[in-house]
């Protein structure tokens, strides 16, 4: 099934090769519209962001997500890239990466739970592509059902959305890291901000084969509640219960607590579960309809290892080479936006188990105004010295979480689409210590966004 059909309007630029569609996708960090080229009338899907409108982590997430596509080899299931240029559409000038266009939609609104047999066919497209990712020595660090598109028939999927990759660094820090992604599919160390490597993106596919399989996350979207389960718990999702033994198994290599336990896609990709007979999508079918037709060079790859190094005329080697310090921020809800609790939500919080930042454990607190007032003291504290390097470890994160605890306590909203703007915030609240601040600075977060 189609998700719209094309329609193009002119694009005003005289000057461009190509021509810009309809908006067809909208996501945290750009709008994604079709395209036309005029010199030979194929169609790919653009991604943009207006450079005059747009917030800096959506133009530095735009940027990573161009250098870290040009910078992979071509896949059958990762998004192809195209290209990348600047276009002038009447006033406005917007940044554009040019990537294959896929039609048939991204996995997770198109499936209400699937059978094992596709389940299991997906999944090895996911493998496989996370495979290729990481041979590359990047971290994809968003893997979730929204980011698998169907490919140009429902037979197969493709790993889009790498705004929010990284090139993998290997080796020990103890420095917190800057969480990537979509917190209810971060692996644990993600979330204590500990690391965030290749096995961080397994944890994640695990997430999102529960996801295929059910058409529901992985886990229930409670908010801090499930943070602090998936980082500071021994808690695992539930294993759907219609799921074969073997399934199971795969879930349980990837879903191992401990990131030096989970498989490697290598291993994956051996498992039974996705043994290439009941898998690897075996040739694409017949042509539907004419945007079947619009393959792209992509579509030449028909093994598992790559065949080489693609051409692609006006793009050097060296420009390949990734400058990959993005700062792009995290996409902090499955919608993207940033929300530390609703009002009709605050009410649950005194019956529900707290963590107690001094001890790290779990405590049950009976009276409301007795729990409000020693957290709003402890994070009168924790606000103090929170994010400051030399309190760095799993205490400042649980202060962190805190403060959010906090705000929702206080009836206070973050709406936004970026991690960096929630620290900011807190920063700022741990400096001046004044509500109205926060307020106002939430306005300006909400507008920004917003508009
Ligand atoms: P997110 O909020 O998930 O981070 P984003 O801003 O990074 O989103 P994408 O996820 O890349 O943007 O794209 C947004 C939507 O646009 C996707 O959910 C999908 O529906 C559509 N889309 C993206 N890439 C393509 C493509 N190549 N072909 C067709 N549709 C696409």
């Amino acid at each position: 099934m189609e998700k719209q059909s094309i329609r193009f309007r002119q694009n005003t630029s005289s000057s461009s090769s190509w021509v810009r569609g309809a908006c067809i996708g909208r996501g945290c960090f750009g709008t994604v519209s079709t395209a036309v080229r005029r010199s030979d009338g194929g169609i790919f899907a653009v991604k943009s962001v207006d450079l005059a409108t747009c917030l800096p982590s959506q133009a530095e997430s735009l940027e990573n997500e161009i250098a870290v596509i040009r910078s992979i080899e071509p896949h059958p299931y990762v998004v192809g890239f195209i290209g990348d240029d600047v276009s002038k559409e009447g006033t406005a000038s917007f940044r554009n990466l040019h990537i294959e266009y896929l039609p048939g939609s991204d996995v997770a609104s198109a499936s209400n739970g699937i059978d094992e047999a596709l389940l299991r066919r997906y999944t090895w497209c996911l493998v496989s592509a996370l495979r290729h990712v990481h041979s590359h020595g990047i971290v994809h660090c968003d893997v979730k059902a929204a980011n698998a598109l169907f490919g140009h028939d429902r037979s197969s999927v493709k790993l889009a959305d790498f705004g929010s990759a990284i090139r993998f660094c290997g080796g020990e820090s103890t420095a917190l890291i800057t969480p990537r992604g979509s917190p209810l599919w971060m692996a644990p160390e993600v979330i204590r901000r500990e690391y965030q490597g290749p096995e961080s993106d397994v944890w994640s596919l695990g997430c999102t084969v529960i996801e295929i399989f059910t058409g529901k996350p992985a886990w229930e979207d409670r908010g801090l509640d499930s943070l602090i389960r998936i980082g500071f718990s021994d808690q695992l999702p539930v294993i759907p219960a219609g799921l074969s033994e073997l399934g199971r198994d795969f879930l349980d290599k990837c879903l191992s607590k401990d990131p030096s336990l989970r498989w490697s896609c290598d291993q994956l990709l051996k498992h039974p579960f996705l043994s290439r007979d009941h898998c690897s999508p075996s040739s694409e079918s017949s042509p539907r309809c004419v945007l079947d037709w619009v393959k792209s060079e992509y579509e030449q790859y028909d093994g598992e290892e790559d065949t080489g190094p693609r051409s692609e005329p006006g793009v050097s080697a060296m420009a390949r080479i990734c400058n990959l310090g993005a700062t792009g921020g995290t996409n902090w809800e499955s919608d993207g936006w940033v929300e530390v609790r609703g009002p009709q939500r605050i009410k649950e919080y005194p019956n529900r188990p707290r963590v107690n930042a001094e001890s790290n454990t779990c405590q049950e607190v009976e009276d409301s105004s007795e729990w409000q007032s020693r957290n709003f003291n402890n994070l009168g504290a924790a606000a103090t010295d929170v994010g400051r390097p030399e309190n760095a470890g799993p205490s400042a994160v649980l202060r962190e979480l805190l403060f959010m605890e906090f705000l929702a306590v206080e009836n206070i909203h973050i709406c936004s689409k970026s991690f960096v703007d929630v620290i900011h915030i807190y920063r700022n609240y741990r400096d001046n210590n004044n509500k109205n601040q926060i307020f106002f600075l939430l306005h300006v977060i909400r507008w920004g966004q917003k508009t």
